[in-house]
């Protein structure tokens, strides 16, 4: 090792609960009222208009939903439903949950997300009734044109924006579409609560809906039942989960968000110092940028091919050697024993090919200038030694 390579451990992740995030959960904590209540009504505002969405319904996790908005479109049990394979398990486990059948779709070899022309074909071949598009990394999916590709109405396509919050597909922020947009507030994510989601929609009734089926279908909530005066009656009229955002993650959350704006352009600044740094390293291929509209920069994912000295497995190793913490998106989900069970073994040719270069290299607002010198100082000098000199 070279004296590049000793000291400086530069963690993939860090979750940052701000002093004010801290105080304000203590605050909920000692108020007598932890779960749903008026803080999350107040989150849900703070969010919608954060996003510039017209309603936002917050939930238990991202995968809740994902599984609460397939639901919504009570679509036939065992209706077909697009999904990209490179994607999180847990955005495919929802489509199961809700009673339908996954229809896994290979994605675009640069930007990682579906393509029109993958999704047409498969909408034709399996009958697709809704499809979820997600924003990997946090470049914007065409969504409007992978909709009219699959020849879907835009209600039916659910969007998994764990990785979007902050982008813009064009002029439109990721989230203000008329159909359901799921957000994940994850420890890791870019507004990171700990757990945690949200659907942002332009649709008041399935803003009602969603209200009430994250919570047992039930037609008014906890709080208001135990206000004061008010009645204990409810009634149920709906389909509903146990998915539910608590007071205490609403509290943290509404500290988090005014920090948001901040994290997100520090992510674009930490991304640009990548690409300067790693644009010339032979075998190495830095993330696409949209043509228009604004990426969120939830991951920086890097592209090891044979002109590298290593592999990305021989990279990722060396890199955790020295402290430096990496991770993959995502090992694609047809490569699951459970999914291959459950549906075939699909032929996901670009996946499959692009699955050994993707390299996740830390990114989060904590980072420091001097981090990602170092992470690229050490990617730099290994692919000229490749490894052990
Ligand atoms: C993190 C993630 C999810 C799940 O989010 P949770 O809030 O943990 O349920 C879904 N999809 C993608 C792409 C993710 O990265």
């Amino acid at each position: 090792m070279t004296t590049a390579d000793i000291g400086r451990a530069v963690p993939f992740a860090t979750c940052e609960i701000i002093p004010e995030a801290r105080a304000a959960a203590l605050a909920v904590l000692e108020s007598g009222w932890v779960t749903t209540g008026p803080r999350t009504a107040q989150f849900e505002h703070q969010l919608a208009r954060w996003v510039g969405a017209e309603h936002a319904v917050a939930v238990s996790s991202c995968t809740a939903a994902i599984e609460l908005s397939l639901r919504a479109l009570r679509l036939p049990a065992g209706s077909p439903v697009l999904s990209p394979t490179l994607t999180f398990c847990g955005a495919v486990h929802a489509i199961v949950h809700a009673g339908l059948r996954p229809v896994l779709v290979d994605v675009d070899e640069a930007t990682l997300t579906l393509r029109p022309r993958d999704v047409a074909s498969a909408a034709e071949r399996s009958g697709a009734r809704a499809m979820v598009v997600q924003h990997m990394a946090g470049y914007p999916a065409p969504v409007a044109e992978l909709a009219a590709a699959a020849g879907l109405d835009p209600a039916h396509v659910v969007e998994d924006a764990a990785h979007g919050l902050g982008a813009a597909a064009g002029p439109d922020p990721v989230g203000s579409a008329p159909g359901a947009t799921c957000f994940s507030f994850y420890a890791t994510k870019n507004l990171p609560i700990g757990e945690g989601g949200a659907v942002t929609t332009a649709d008041p009734e399935l803003a009602d809906l969603l209200r009430q089926s994250r919570q047992h279908g039930m037609s008014r909530d906890a709080w208001r039942r135990y206000h004061p005066g008010s009645g204990w009656r409810y009634s149920v009229e709906v389909d509903g989960m146990k998915a539910n955002f608590t007071d205490l993650q609403a509290a943290i959350g509404s500290a988090q968000l005014t920090r948001l704006e901040g994290w997100q352009a520090r992510r674009a600044e930490l991304a640009d110092r990548y690409d300067a740094a790693l644009r010339d390293v032979p075998g190495l291929t830095p993330p696409p940028r949209p043509v228009t509209g604004r990426h969120a920069w939830h991951l920086y994912v890097l592209r090891v091919g044979p002109g590298y000295r290593l592999t990305r497995d021989a990279l990722a190793a060396a890199l955790a050697e020295r402290g430096v913490g990496t991770s993959v998106h995502f090992i694609p989900v047809h490569h699951f024993p459970y999914f291959r069970a459950l549906l075939g073994a699909p032929h996901l040719p670009v996946a499959d090919q692009v699955f050994d270069g993707l390299l996740s290299l830390p990114l989060h607002p904590a980072l420091a200038d001097a981090d990602v010198d170092h992470v690229c100082a050490l990617i730099t000098d290994l692919g000229r030694r490749g490894g052990s000199p």
